[in-house]
């Protein structure tokens, strides 16, 4: 596995690659790699001739500064991980390399109604934060296709928007999120839960499935409203938001209209143990 971290550095080899008639697939991640972001890997193995993963921490999408700096970092388990996945480049750049400067500028990016629900509206600049940083990512390896996960959905909603209004050439897949056999989605930041933490977090499953199986067109708001109250009941739970909503656009469903055969996504957040988790399961 090559490494580089410089822009210009991989933006040369990818050239060389793409001069080749290559197809160039792309992970970008913030490391602490877990077998989530090696299904995504293996993927773009599939599906591309060369697996590019990127790891870096952007400063600018955390607004929480705690949240950043407890953010666990580890480069070197993350490379080997990679390279034993058979992934071909890892771009590593610093801070100073994907910014230019100590400003952390944010480019500022129209993501319109998606920055006002859910992740958007909880977490102020988040949005502008993975934006800014993805497309300085995707100017730098230049990907024809770009492998994401499910778990972050608002996040790919997010990107695909973004490649739209830029007229990018890249094709976002939208990749199934990989679990622990609880049902806990895979996250770096189950690193910093307890082993009781691990288990209670399976909570967050147990709801998503509790709704897919009950809900029919008659109840959505019942369900929900049970779910709710599950939750509650637990009493360690912070719940920041559990909602229904279109799965093509995020937009509000109206409860009278529901209908079967349209795509309804529901959506979780909550803090444990003082971390912020996040799930989503299609129904
Ligand atoms: P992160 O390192 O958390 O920024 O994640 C990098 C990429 O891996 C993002 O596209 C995530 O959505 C994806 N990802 C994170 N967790 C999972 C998971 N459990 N299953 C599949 N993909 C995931």
């Amino acid at each position: 596995m090559l490494v580089f971290n410089t822009v210009e550095d991989i933006q040369y080899h990818i050239y060389d690659l793409k001069s080749n008639g290559k197809t160039i697939g792309f992970v970008p991640t913030m490391g602490a790699l877990h077998e989530g972001h090696l299904s995504l890997i293996r993927r773009s193995k599939a599906e591309c001739d060369i697996t590019v993963a990127s790891i870096f921490v952007n400063p600018t999408q955390f607004n929480d500064q705690k949240d950043f700096d407890k953010y666990p970092r580890m480069n070197e388990a993350d490379s080997q991980m990679l390279e034993k996945s058979g992934c071909d480049v890892l771009f590593l750049p610093d801070v100073v390399e994907m910014y230019q400067n100590s400003l952390l500028e944010v480019q500022p990016f129209d993501i319109g109604y998606l920055d006002t629900i859910l992740e958007g509206a909880k977490r102020p600049g988040h949005y502008q934060g993975v934006a800014t940083i993805v497309e300085k990512l995707f100017l730098s390896v230049l990907p024809d296709k770009v492998f994401m996960g499910l778990k972050d959905f608002q996040q790919v909603k997010v990107i695909e928007k973004l490649v739209r209004d830029k007229n990018m050439q890249i094709e976002i897949i939208g990749c199934p999120t990989l679990r622990e056999t609880n049902g806990l989605a895979m996250s770096s930041r189950n690193m910093r839960l307890s082993e009781d933490g691990k288990q209670k977090a399976s909570d967050i499953y147990q709801v998503l499935v509790y709704i897919k199986k009950h809900r029919t067109k008659d109840n959505p708001e019942r369900v929900l409203a049970q779910a709710k109250e599950m939750i509650a009941s637990k009493g360690y739970w912070n719940l920041e938001y559990l909602e229904l909503r279109h799965a093509h656009d995020l937009s509000e469903i109206d409860m009278e209209q529901w209908q079967e055969g349209v795509n309804y996504v529901a959506l979780y957040a909550g803090w444990l143990e003082g971390v912020r988790l996040i799930d989503n399961m299609s129904l």
